[in-house]
């Protein structure tokens, strides 16, 4: 492979004049944060140009290869969350995680984004029956939390009588939140695309940002190329390889994987399944099983921009699906694939001016699917507010 500063490409007089002259926003970044600010770029400075530079093919780090999860938080998570973080703080982010989906459902509808409310379990088995009577315990004061914070009714519930309909092996409770959803993350994506190819926001993929340098009156950006373009102002929205282009926001890559089954005649498997505090999820999709994490057998490992599997984590997932998910059928793992995420101390995501000119919108951990419509908006609206 040639390396591409090799090959000394510069631009040409004609792309320039034509590609990047003028331009008044450059978002680095195409995910779903990147688009979000980008829409929400054009809504505030609607005569503007706005160019958004992906390096990849396709935007190439969480939001086209997560789980679909339209989820805010299970029981054991927002407990664990209390232990480390003020409740009220907690309680906060269920509220932008949801009002974030409720952004994303209504921007692109439904039926485009193949949303489905088949809810979110919470399994425990029999060792972790501490944990889970002390999720038990909390849900009523959980449910009246949501009810008078989003108007959720009896959003929690204990649904030991659907472990058998599942088929699970090993598992001893099992806790429903009736408020979660699923979508397909493709067309999420997809849809995104076309609603700022609409809104007149150029998309050029193939062009890594590798520095930026505000010199107040506007920002030079330089490209994986070698060449440089200028910008008035950037938006920083490529997540967990933020401090690649700005070491000092604290966010670092978390990589994620994840396997996805052959078709299973019959699957019982229907909704969003959160097991061993976070650390693995699956879902149904498209008659499949869908299974990622195990990030915190190698949590050195995984903290790494590089995507690949590993064959610890591969063999970890695979031992859960036959042992627990899927143990009276033959299953078959058709495809594997990783993605990453960026993640820090706190769970918040950081929006923040980093000069003059540039905002970073990043570090959105697990919950990108959820909050990323917000995290974008809000990226721009300080950008430009
Ligand atoms: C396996 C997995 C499962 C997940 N499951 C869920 C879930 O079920 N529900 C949920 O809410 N969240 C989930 N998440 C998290 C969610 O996907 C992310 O939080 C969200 O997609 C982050 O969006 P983003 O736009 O900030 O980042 P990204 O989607 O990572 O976008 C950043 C973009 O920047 C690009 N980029 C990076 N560096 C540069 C550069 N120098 N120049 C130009 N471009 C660059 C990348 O190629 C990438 O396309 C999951 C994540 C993973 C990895």
């Amino acid at each position: 492979m040639s390396d591409p500063k090799s090959l000394a490409y510069q631009l040409s007089y004609w792309e320039w004049d034509t590609f990047f002259r003028d331009v008044d926003i450059v978002v680095a970044g195409s995910g779903i944060v990147g688009l979000s600010a980008a829409l929400r770029a054009r809504e505030l400075a609607p005569h503007s140009r706005i160019i958004v530079l992906e390096r990849g093919t396709l935007p190439i780090g969480a939001s086209t290869r997560n789980a679909g999860f339209a989820c805010f938080g299970s029981v054991s998570e927002l407990l664990d969350d209390m232990a480390s973080h003020p409740e009220d703080a907690v309680w906060a982010l269920v509220e932008r995680r949801w009002k974030g989906l409720q952004r994303l459902r209504q921007r692109i509808g439904d039926t485009r984004l193949r949303y489905a409310s088949w809810g979110g379990y919470e399994l425990f088995r029999a060792e972790e029956q501490e944990t889970f009577e002390q999720c038990a315990e909390a849900i009523p004061a959980f449910n009246r939390q949501l009810k008078e914070m989003l108007g959720i009714n009896e959003a929690y519930r204990l649904a030991n009588e659907q472990i058998n309909s599942f088929g699970f092996r090993g598992v001893a409770n099992l806790i429903c939140n009736t408020a979660e959803g699923q979508l397909h993350a493709g067309e999420m994506m997809l849809a995104l695309m076309g609603l700022a190819r609409e809104a007149g926001i150029e998309m050029y993929n193939g062009i890594s940002v590798q520095s930026l340098e505000d010199d107040g009156a506007g920002v030079n950006i330089r490209s994986g190329y070698g060449w440089s373009i200028r910008s008035r102002r950037v938006i920083v929205a490529t997540n967990g390889l933020a401090q690649q282009l700005m070491p000092s926001v604290a966010v670092r890559p978390a990589r994620n994987q994840v396997l996805i089954t052959e078709p299973i005649p019959g699957l019982p498997v229907k909704g969003t399944f959160h097991y061993d505090r976070g650390y693995y999820y699956f879902r149904n999709v498209d008659g499949r099983l869908l299974l990622g994490g195990g990030r915190n057998l190698d949590l050195e490992g995984e903290t790494t921009s590089e995507f690949g599997t590993t064959p610890l984590i591969r063999s970890a997932l695979v031992k859960l699906l036959k042992d627990l998910i899927l143990p009276s059928q033959p299953v078959t793992v058709s495809q594997w694939w990783s993605g990453i995420m960026g993640v820090g101390g706190r769970k918040s995501p950081v929006i923040a001016p980093i000069s003059d000119n540039i905002v970073v919108a990043v570090r959105l951990g697990g919950m990108g699917v959820a909050i990323g419509m917000l995290v974008g908006e809000e990226g721009a609206e300080l950008l430009l507010g």
